[in-house]
């Protein structure tokens, strides 16, 4: 008999009647003769609410007592989503991470998996249960109460898929799959039928995040497949899988496109060992996030350095880099906000040459200034004035053969 693993997102959980129609999928699904194990997440905004009133008590939660709280969200709402499958006439049981096997190591609020023993799973399975395991938690060998960072239930459904070796993973949420940018923000967004594992983590670190990047790391790692699809239609989803030989053949994959990021320019920086060192270490003990670092080859012995960060940490950034502009003999801090990043993603650009040229052509003709540049094996980013991101984003999607692009200009677009 085959084995399935469903997992449902907060979104897909939200109300009372999103809750019966996530049991309703798993009765079904049982009824088509599989067994059946569903992961679920909080209700949509439990989490967030959670972590508000952590801090209405104490400007630094303890991360023990942290952990036991957020994975209160996850048993609320796999506790309701059993109750709804017995009401359906179904045969549900809920489990903890804990009571699921699911062993941590002691990194409270973002521990990894380090082991699972799914005995129970297995035996409850084999009674003909539809097993409801709580998302996003597993336990120390202590016993402590662990989670797994922000949207790790997608980590406990692929993590299970692999211990239960599974048939089948299926991500549900509120889109149909994996779009070629994200859908919420532009309209017209193709959906892929499947993307390599490589590909999802690239688009996620440059903005467009639709399973935890750990989850798809893990996916990655033990060539788990599984299908992200909507659990609010029949509609089939997208397939994340280990690249296969005619996923070359296309050469852009998809786009991610971040707003608000601001760039920073030191000029002047003198040429020598630990530079960007003093630079870099200023800026991330003060918890700055940094994207983008481009350095300029020397120039009569000296150098500028440019980076990104998020627009809201720049007041902070400037602050901190000014006594160290002069401790590393540069001339000037510029820095600039209402910029954004266009990536462009995909596996195809291993084999295919003159992609970059492609998309630089493309922003040129459209008269799209490029601040600065960076590339990895499988992207081209571009740091360009917000103000163009949506022309950018369209001339770029229509380049590479994804189609017509109408953006909603970070709007929602209803959804479900
Ligand atoms: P869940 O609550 O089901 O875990 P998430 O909010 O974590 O859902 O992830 C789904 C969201 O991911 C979508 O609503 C969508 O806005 C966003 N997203 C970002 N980029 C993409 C993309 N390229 N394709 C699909 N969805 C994307
Ligand atoms: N509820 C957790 C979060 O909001 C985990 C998840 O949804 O996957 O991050
Ligand atoms: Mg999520």
């Amino acid at each position: 008999m085959r084995l399935i693993v469903q997992k449902y997102g907060g979104t897909s959980v939200g109300t009372p009647e999103r809750i019966r129609n996530a049991a309703r999928r798993l009765v079904e699904a049982q009824r088509e003769g599989s067994r059946v194990v569903a992961v679920i997440s909080a209700m949509a905004g439990v989490t967030d609410e959670l972590i508000k009133l952590a801090h209405e008590m104490s400007e630094h939660p303890t991360e023990r007592e942290l952990d036991i709280l957020l994975a209160t969200g996850e048993h609320a709402a796999s506790a309701l989503v059993a109750m709804a499958v017995n009401a359906l006439g179904g045969r549900a049981i809920s489990l903890t991470g804990a009571q699921a096997g699911i062993l941590t190591d002691r990194n409270h609020t973002k521990a990894r998996i380090a082991n699972i023993s799914p005995k129970q799973i297995h035996e409850l399975l084999s009674d003909d249960y539809i097993v409801i395991v709580a998302g996003f938690q597993g336990q120390t060998p202590e016993g402590e109460t662990t989670t797994l960072g922000r949207g790790g239930s997608d980590l406990t459904a692929i993590a299970l898929a692999g211990a239960l070796n599974a048939d089948v993973c299926q991500i549900f949420t509120d889109v149909d799959g994996v779009f070629t940018c994200d859908p919420r923000s532009v309209l017209a967004a193709k959906k892929l039928d499947e993307i390599a594992y490589d590909e999802m983590l690239e688009m996620a670190g440059a903005g467009s995040k639709v399973v935890q990047s750990r989850a798809v790391e893990f996916a990655k790692k033990f060539g788990i497949e599984f299908e992200v699809r909507s659990s609010l239609n029949q509609n089939v989803g997208t397939i994340a899988k280990t690249e296969t030989a005619n996923m070359e053949d296309i050469v852009v994959r998809g786009l991610s496109l971040e707003r608000k990021q601001a760039k920073l320019t030191i000029a002047g920086v003198r040429d020598e060992p630990g530079c960007a060192g003093r630079i870099f270490s200023n800026i991330s003990a003060a918890h700055i996030i940094v994207d983008m670092i481009v350095q300029n080859a020397s120039i009569g012995g000296t150098t500028d350095i440019s980076f990104t960060i998020h627009e809201d940490e720049l007041e902070n950034a400037r602050k901190i880099l000014m006594p160290v502009v002069s401790e590393v003999g540069a001339k000037r801090l510029n820095t600039a906000s209402g910029v954004a990043k266009l990536s462009v993603v995909g596996i195809g650009m291993r084999s295919h040459s003159g992609v970059a040229a492609r998309l630089f052509d493309c922003l040129g003709k459209a008269g799209i200034n490029i601040h600065l540049i960076s590339t990895s094996e499988i992207k081209i980013a571009v740091i360009i004035d917000e103000k163009d991101l949506e022309h950018a984003a369209q001339m770029a999607h229509e380049e590479f053969g994804l189609g017509r692009l109408t953006i909603a200009g970070g709007k929602m677009p209803p959804i479900g």
